[in-house]
């Protein structure tokens, strides 16, 4: 018995001495594989948390919140107004809904004097939420999630013989509004909580030239020198674009200002979603929305959209049936993702220093960790 095993023994014995060197080599390469990850900090497929992130954005509930924020009653959301209020109410209202612990000034509503030079001038608000980070250290570090909720309000004269007078605003901006909200609840229903704390923020005033971004950079809620990022959404509803059709693609303003950039564009990898750099828009827009004022300071920060330019632009068929929910939900699980990886990510997105148009925000970053 034992002498008819020593055939099989020595050809295991065989085997594995050929085996080795290829099994060798498959560790060396796993090995160097993984080094190249941690370096790049780029997943290879999506993880259990993104799948949940990704399986809580839903087309129809993001229809269900523009369709309330763009409709008739809110009379365009101008600043300020009393439709206005009502939608900072229903933002605040979700908010409770999901958990989030409220952190503006007055509960969830951080008050924005609308006239600059007048802190004593009629306030509007900025809607302020928290999803607190489950790391002992790094829930001391934030991550901005925001959009802005006003809109242009109501035309004073009828033009062109149109009876439609509202403004709506359902594109610009109820579906970044929409969106932050959807993130917010995908995020809030992860166990554990993302590493970073979140922050979400729903922006009063950008119509009137930014000022509730510009408010909160100098009113921030939690230290600035501790916001690591902050994305701003803009324009993800429609898909109809001047320029022709947008199906499966973000914009980013400032592509090439940070390293942020290549964090939305991995995400965008794992979830078919193109992130692009629009070649006029992207520099050129970079301080046209509310990311610019947190730019300003220091913190890197961008503004995603589906596209720049639509028909209905700033015009009263900026309406809520004309937007793709279907794809507006597909950009929208590229940027849970996107925020998710930024909360739970090794090192802060840096700005990019050998690009000189991104030099002043380098400069803003200096001086933001020198004091
Ligand atoms: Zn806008």
């Amino acid at each position: 018995m034992l002498r008819r095993m020593w055939p099989a023994l020595i050809l295991t014995i065989c085997g594995l001495w050929m085996t080795y060197p290829a099994a060798a080599q498959r560790a060396r390469t796993a090995k160097r594989a993984s080094k190249a990850r941690a370096v790049s900090d780029e997943p290879v497929g999506l993880t259990p948390a993104m799948r949940i992130v990704i399986g809580h954005i839903k087309a129809d509930a993001l229809r269900g919140h523009v369709s309330f924020l763009a409709s008739d009653l809110l009379e365009g959301r101008d600043t300020p107004s009393r439709g206005l209020d009502i939608a900072a109410e229903y933002i605040a209202s979700q908010f409770r809904r999901y958990g989030l612990e409220p952190a503006g000034d007055h509960e969830y509503f951080q008050n924005v004097a609308v006239r600059p030079d007048d802190p004593d001038s009629a306030k509007s608000r900025n809607v302020v939420g928290l999803l607190r980070g489950s790391d002992p250290v790094l829930k001391d570090e934030f991550v901005i999630l925001s959009s802005h909720y006003d809109h242009v309000g109501v035309e004073k004269e009828p033009k062109d013989g149109t009876k439609d007078l509202i403004f709506n605003g359902a594109n610009d901006d109820a579906s970044g509004t929409a969106s932050v909200l959807e993130v917010a609840y995908a995020l809030s229903s992860l166990h554990p909580r993302p590493r970073r704390s979140v922050i979400f923020v729903l922006f009063c005033c950008e119509e009137k030239g930014l000022r509730g971004s510009r408010w909160y950079a100098e009113h921030p809620v939690v230290p600035l020198l501790k916001t690591i990022a902050h994305l701003n959404l803009e324009q993800l509803g429609r898909t109809d674009a001047t320029e022709g059709a947008k199906l499966a693609t973000l914009n980013l303003t400032g592509f090439d200002f940070s390293t942020l950039t290549q964090t939305l564009v991995g995400a965008g990898r794992l979830t078919d979603v193109k992130v692009l750099k629009d070649e006029t828009g992207s520099d050129a827009y970079f301080n046209r929305s509310d990311n610019g004022p947190l730019a300003r300071t220091g913190i890197p920060a961008h503004t995603a959209s589906v596209a720049y330019g639509f028909p209905d632009y700033h015009a009263v068929g900026d309406e809520w049936q004309k937007l793709d929910y279907d794809n507006m939900a597909k950009v929208d699980h590229a940027i849970g993702v996107a925020v998710l990886r930024l909360a739970n990510a090794a090192a802060p997105p840096k700005w990019n220093e050998a690009y000189a148009p991104a030099a002043q925000y380098v400069e803003a970053y200096k001086k933001l960790h020198s004091k």
